[in-house]
């Protein structure tokens, strides 16, 4: 609110008459979803008055017909028909929300989806949560947000669906063109992304040899066919050969104490989970965190003794603070970054050469692109202090952005003076 003699009435620029009109595209959305799901009661109600039985083929007419009146496919008119009526008739704060402009229909679409996917008692203890995150988030932190709240929700029967998944597993072959196969294994999550880590890593030995002049998506390709064929890969560079890949498996350790089930559930049960994947069982991140070598295990509350800070000695955050930067982060700490953290380059916040410590409270992980943008592109970006990892970016335009962590962690005192500023 303008208040006389504070300061000059503030002139919108470029960028508010674009969200001016993308407020309005929410407000119409809403609107047009209204009117699709009255014409489809009403199509319904008059099928029902000519004594029709309300049969698949009546919705079949009123889906050929919205396709014919708007002109698009009869996918697209389904999708709408269905986001309407959940919208109007099962979520009417997610309506409400997206006709005051506080969601975009994106969000609207991903909460309505995501929750129609869950089970059904679940869906209203949800809603509120996932709401709120929709109407602040831009929609690649909310839907990874929403992800983790349905998984935490679920996990408590996680155990029970991995057993029966479990008994499913299989290799099978698909034909391809031109000669070509698919190879497809259905096994547990973690040794997938272990296999995929440690033919990636071997790939990458492989291609950063000087005469390598394949892809990495071919060496991979090549590795897999190596191991499963000869089992042995005396083929390879020798510094590829040997390599074990390393997984991140987070635990929280407040459930790692708990002595059974239901004292877990007293105490709250945030699934284990590993990195890039999502939740497994608990009993098997147990397993894994036993002592087996290939694991990273990460704590939710870290131990003592995390080496939070090298100051001005060492320029490279050493691998231990590394992995903990990156699995705080999980994501590129840029607004809606989507590109995982392990695919990321560790930024000093306040650069080096600025006299910017190499500390866990002055690094962050981004990716390539929005890296170059933090330097190069009239940003400033500061790490809040306090927050366990949050990031504040200020655009050229002025406008700040917080972004936070997905996992931010508790805030130590360093013991060094050094650090104090941080
Ligand atoms: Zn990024």
């Amino acid at each position: 609110m303008f208040i006389a003699g504070d300061s000059p009435v503030p002139v919108p620029d470029a960028l508010d008459r674009v969200i001016e009109i993308a407020d309005y595209m929410s407000i119409i959305a809403a609107q047009r979803l209204e009117r699709i799901d009255a014409m489809r009661r009403e199509a319904l109600a008059e099928a029902a008055a000519f004594g029709r039985e309300l049969t698949p083929v009546v919705e079949r007419g009123i889906r050929l017909e919205l396709a014919a009146a708007l002109r698009v496919t009869e996918y697209v008119a389904d999708d709408l028909l269905h986001l309407a009526e959940a919208l109007v008739q099962r979520y009417p704060a997610v309506l409400d929300s997206l006709a005051g402009a506080r969601v975009t229909e994106q969000h609207a679409r991903i909460l309505v989806s995501s929750l129609d996917a869950v089970e059904s008692e679940l869906r209203g203890i949800l809603l509120p949560d996932a709401l709120a995150e929709a109407e602040a988030q831009p929609v690649g932190t909310f839907r990874r947000r929403l992800r983790a709240m349905i998984d935490a929700a679920r996990s408590v029967t996680l155990a029970r669906r991995h057993e029966e998944a479990l008994a499913h597993r299989r290799v099978a072959i698909e034909p391809a063109e031109d000669g070509m196969a698919w190879l497809h294994a259905l096994i547990p999550a973690v040794e997938a992304r272990a296999i995929h880590s440690r033919v990636t890593a071997m790939a990458k030995a492989i291609a950063s040899h000087p005469d390598e002049s394949r892809s990495l998506d071919q060496t991979r390709a090549d590795v897999v066919c190596d191991l499963l064929i000869e089992g042995d890969t005396a083929g390879h560079p020798a510094e590829a050969r040997g390599i074990r890949a390393t997984v991140a498996v987070t635990v929280p350790a407040l459930a790692l104490l708990a002595a059974d089930d239901d004292e877990r559930d007293r105490r709250g049960h945030a699934p284990a989970s590993v990195e890039g994947i999502g939740p497994i069982p608990l009993d098997e991140a147990k397993r894994l965190c036993a002592g087996a070598e290939g694991w990273m295990r990460v704590l939710t509350h870290p131990e003592t003794g995390a080496v939070l800070s090298v100051g001005r000695d060492q320029y490279r955050p050493p691998p231990g603070m590394r992995r903990l930067i990156r699995w705080r982060a999980g994501r590129c700490m840029a607004p809606g970054c989507g590109v995982p953290a392990s695919r990321c380059e560790i930024d000093h916040t306040v650069a080096w050469q600025d006299g910017g410590p190499t500390s866990l409270f002055n690094a962050a992980p981004l990716c390539t692109g929005h890296h170059t943008v933090k330097h190069h592109g009239g940003w400033t970006v500061e790490q809040v202090p306090g927050s366990g990892g949050a990031l504040l970016w200020t655009s050229p335009a002025g406008r700040r952005y917080l972004v936070q962590p997905e996992r931010p962690l508790p805030v130590f005192r360093p013991s060094s003076a050094a650090d104090a500023p941080f």
